[in-house]
């Protein structure tokens, strides 16, 4: 499967990391459209989040609290998580991935 992001997780192509965890990795967005733009990404392969919610909630529970990990070791304070699901909703990328954005990392 050419999947991007089962790249990244498996080393084959870089990303800037942040964080990791049992099933998931945290890197930095490639094009940043916030000061904090990191991606949540499970280790396993799912199409979006209503696949993954459905067949995999703890993986699920872990890509969130990755998030909120990452919004922690960033200070961002105030933070986005957002999944697009669908290309009509701006998904470009189909493996279930966690946008984690924020306006005002604190120093
Ligand atoms: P989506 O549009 O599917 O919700 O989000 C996909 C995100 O992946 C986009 O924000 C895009 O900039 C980012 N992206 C696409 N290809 C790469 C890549 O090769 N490396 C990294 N770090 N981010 C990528
Ligand atoms: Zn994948």
């Amino acid at each position: 499967m050419d999947c991007i992001f089962c790249k990244i997780t498996s080393g084959e192509l870089p990303a800037t990391f942040v964080a990791e965890s049992k099933h998931a990795v945290a890197f930095n967005d490639i094009h940043p459209r916030q000061p904090v733009h990191v991606l949540v990404v499970p280790r396993v392969h799912y199409s979006d989040v209503a696949e993954l919610a459905v067949s995999d909630p703890e993986v699920l529970a872990d890509v969130i609290q990755l998030g909120v990990r990452v919004s922690e070791l960033l200070s961002t304070g105030s933070f986005r998580l957002q999944f697009n699901t669908g290309v009509e909703a701006g998904q470009t990328v189909f493996h279930a991935h966690a946008h984690i954005t924020s306006t005002t990392p604190r120093s």
